[in-house]
């Protein structure tokens, strides 16, 4: 298949830290609307790889392509720009401000938090604040202030404001970190809705939480691929459970 059928296109990436390997030779491609689950031990390589394709982290060598473009060399807000969203695991929203006005501030062009009040805000800006609140379930809570929603509300949030900016490529590290049981249900079926529109890639522990969501699983060790297909398959796979299901 050539390079054209995929949203992300990585192949051969190697990193090294003082001469360790922390991705080696890693090859991963990302169709346009997979859900994408990244699993694998503590220091398997999971959020290196993901500072790799976002730009905080230089590859030491190999290609990361994303809609065909060579990304390897280009700076982390240029990647933004092309439609490359991450999400850290401690959201960062601004508590003082309404739902609405976190999500108004993240469209890109948006007015600056700390600038001028009497900005009017476009009815194109608060289309996509309704289309968005809708998508990560806070349409009824737009006038909250950030700060009183519950902890999944605010992860929630921090999806919206990266929505905000239509990336093709959404970046999750551990989305259902300390939610409640509603919540990582509420949260499995957002990630549905907004794959729908883009390729997303979701780095998560929680195995029941990974059957719900991924349309594939990769099984990251040692900074390589040990295994990658749909759950079924790798649960059931020797390597995967000696290294890490089997703990
Ligand atoms: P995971 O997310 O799968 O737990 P990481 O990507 O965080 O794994 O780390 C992979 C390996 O790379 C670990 O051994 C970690 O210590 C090492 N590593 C990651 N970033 C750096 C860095 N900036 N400098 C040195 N070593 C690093």
């Amino acid at each position: 298949m050539s390079n054209t059928d995929f949203a992300l296109a990585v192949e051969d990436l190697t990193v090294s830290f003082d001469g360790f390997k922390a991705i080696d030779t890693l090859t991963l491609y990302i169709d346009k609307n997979e859900l994408r689950v990244i699993i694998g031990p503590n220091g398997a390589g999971k959020t290196t790889l993901l500072d790799l394709i976002c730009g905080k982290t230089r590859a030491s060598s190999g290609s990361i392509k994303f809609k065909n473009t060579e990304l390897t060399r280009m700076a982390e807000y240029r990647r933004v720009r092309m439609g490359i969203g991450r999400k850290f695991q401690t959201p960062s929203i601004y508590e003082n401000l309404s739902v609405f006005q976190n999500l108004e501030v993240s469209y890109p062009g948006g007015r600056s938090v700390f600038g001028a009040l009497g900005f009017k805000c476009t009815d194109e800006v608060k289309a996509k604040v309704q289309v968005v609140a809708e998508d990560i379930g806070l349409a009824d809570k737009l006038d909250t202030e950030a700060g009183l929603l519950s902890h999944g509300q605010k992860q929630w949030l921090e999806i919206g404001m990266l929505l905000m900016q239509e990336p093709e490529l959404l970046m999750l590290d551990e989305p259902i970190a300390g939610m409640s049981s509603r919540e990582r249900e509420l949260t499995a079926e957002l990630l549905q809705r907004i794959c729908k529109n883009r390729a997303v890639i979701v780095i998560e522990h929680d195995m029941e939480f990974v059957k719900r969501i991924a349309h594939k699983v990769t099984v990251m060790h040692q900074g390589k691929i040990l295994a990658e297909g749909p759950m079924e398959q790798v649960q059931a796979d020797p390597k995967v459970i000696d290294v890490y299901l089997g703990h």
